[in-house]
């Protein structure tokens, strides 16, 4: 077993506590603390010099000084004439996919009827400005434009801006061509040629212009502000997450696989190098409690890995400690243990693969069956690829309509409504020494609430006993 690239963690046989499971399983560690101290300056000078400062970091970090901070509206559509037919049908499929998903998921208004004039409605209301980050350092990922842009769109988002880092090849400091073709797909008119944290500090405080061209605002402030990014993306997310929104802060990306001994070992193989390709510290997990299929899959890693294009890359990630190849007791330890890891992406390749779906109380992603692997779901499923990491699945969701809108009750009380609810609401009040509570619902119904000695008596009398 020496020479095969992922570790085992064998729990065959052990009874392990829900603390012990949480802490068994393989985990990339996040570090954003250490990004803190490098990340908070650039927020600070964004803040006060905007454009300015966003130049300046721009050249130091993609290491071209952009002449436009927002992407002419020209380079959009050029980008788009110039974009491989063959992408384009790619990026359309995808996009009409998730639209369809995204009007479905877009949540009702409804309203509860308590008691004669006693009604609350909940409404559901977009937010009105977004700021999607689409990451574009190593690689470029248009899908990620799209998985951010659809729902927000689907939701009623009135503004909503895009900032991607400029391309390492455009002279000028342009964003990737596919990404701006991608835009003008999805008719995103305001793009930005900025990156990393400074393009989430551009986000949360806006930005004032530096050179005639960005006006006297290159950028406004944002409310909310989604979509993946590298260390410095994910850390400037949770530094101004105190007052703007934010989806989440994203570690690396996962994998996790449940299979037993029906599953096909090289078609695993695959899919564990698929997700590992995306990232030295991507983590691929498989739970299996047949040993057999386990010794396999390793000998299928053994002749994949070496001929796949990011060979090193594949390697480092599968054979670190944030991946490993499960050995369980049966069916149910494996469940157990995927519930535990709570994968971004969670792969069911077992004989009854609907029985294990119905059994999953945590993933970011349940991908069914040997016809639905992950890079579906990245490209064009229709689902999200924008999903929780990290174990953060246990408690949250991948972005969805959702993400872009808030439920707001509306309490429609009418005079019958509140008199029959009149005295309680003064009970409630007086026993949490608010009087004053009591006396504003009072003082719709009685002459003089602040008259104690005779307060019963009038409340009888306007019928509120
Ligand atoms: P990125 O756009 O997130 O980051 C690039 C930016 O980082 C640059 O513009 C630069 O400004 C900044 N930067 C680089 N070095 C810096 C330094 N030393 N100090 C300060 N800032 C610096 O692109 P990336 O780096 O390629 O990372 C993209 C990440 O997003 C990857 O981890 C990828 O796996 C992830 N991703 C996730 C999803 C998803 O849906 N979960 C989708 C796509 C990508």
């Amino acid at each position: 077993m020496s020479e095969n690239i992922m570790r085992i963690i064998d729990l065959r046989g052990q009874k392990l506590s829900r603390a012990e499971l949480l802490a068994a399983m393989p985990r990339a560690a996040m570090g954003t603390s250490e990004a803190t101290d490098l990340v908070r300056p650039i927020l600070d000078d964004v803040k006060e010099r905007g454009a300015a400062a966003l130049r300046d970091f721009e050249e130091k970090f993609d290491h071209v000084r952009p002449k436009n901070l927002r992407v002419p509206a020209e380079a959009i559509a050029d980008a788009l004439t110039t974009l491989d037919p063959e992408v384009r049908a790619a990026i359309e499929e995808s996009v009409r996919r998730a639209r369809a998903v995204a009007k479905n998921q877009v949540p009702k208004d409804f309203h509860t009827d308590l008691a004669p004039g006693a009604r609350v409605a909940e409404r559901w209301i977009p937010i009105q400005r977004v700021g999607l980050y689409v990451p574009g350092g190593k690689a470029v990922y248009p899908s990620s434009v799209i998985m951010n842009a659809v729902p927000a769109q689907a939701a009623g988002v009135e503004s909503l801006a895009i900032a991607t880092p400029p391309a390492r090849d455009n002279a000028e400091g342009l964003p990737n061509k596919t990404i701006l073709a991608t835009c003008a797909i999805l008719g995103v008119d305001e793009v930005y040629a900025v990156g990393g944290a400074q393009a989430i500090a551009m986000f949360a405080y806006g930005a004032k212009g530096s050179e005639p061209q960005d006006g006297d605002v290159l950028c406004d402030p944002v409310d909310k502000i989604t979509g993946p990014g590298n260390i410095f993306v994910a850390t400037a997310k949770s530094l101004v997450s105190a007052f703007v929104g934010i989806d989440a802060v994203a570690g690396p990306t996962e994998i996790g696989i449940i299979a037993d001994k029906t599953a096909n070992p090289s078609l695993l193989a695959a899919d564990l190098i698929g997700q590992a390709e995306h990232d030295e510290l991507a983590g691929s997990v498989l739970f299996t409690d047949s040993p057999e299929l386990a010794e396999k899959v390793q000998e299928n890693l053994n002749y994949r890995v070496p001929k796949t294009e990011h060979a090193e890359r594949v390697h480092t990630s599968l054979s670190g400690t944030q991946s490993a190849i499960v050995l369980t007791d049966g069916l149910d330890q494996s469940i157990d243990a995927a519930n535990a890891y709570a994968a971004e992406h969670l792969e069911i390749q077992t004989e009854d693969a609907d029985a294990v779906v119905k059994r999953i109380k945590n993933a970011g992603a349940i991908f069914r069956g040997p016809y639905s692997p992950v890079p579906l779901g990245d490209y064009m499923s229709g689902s999200n690829h924008v999903l929780p990491t990290g174990g953060t699945a246990r408690f949250a969701a991948g972005l969805g309509v959702h993400t872009f809108m808030k439920p707001v009750e509306v309490i429609e009380y009418d005079e019958e409504g509140l008199k029959a609810l009149a005295a309680r609401i003064n009970a409630f009040a007086v026993s949490e020494d608010l009087p004053a509570h009591g006396e504003c619902v009072l003082s719709r119904f009685v002459k003089d609430p602040y008259d104690k000695a005779t307060l019963r008596e009038q409340e009888i009398e306007a019928g509120l006993r």
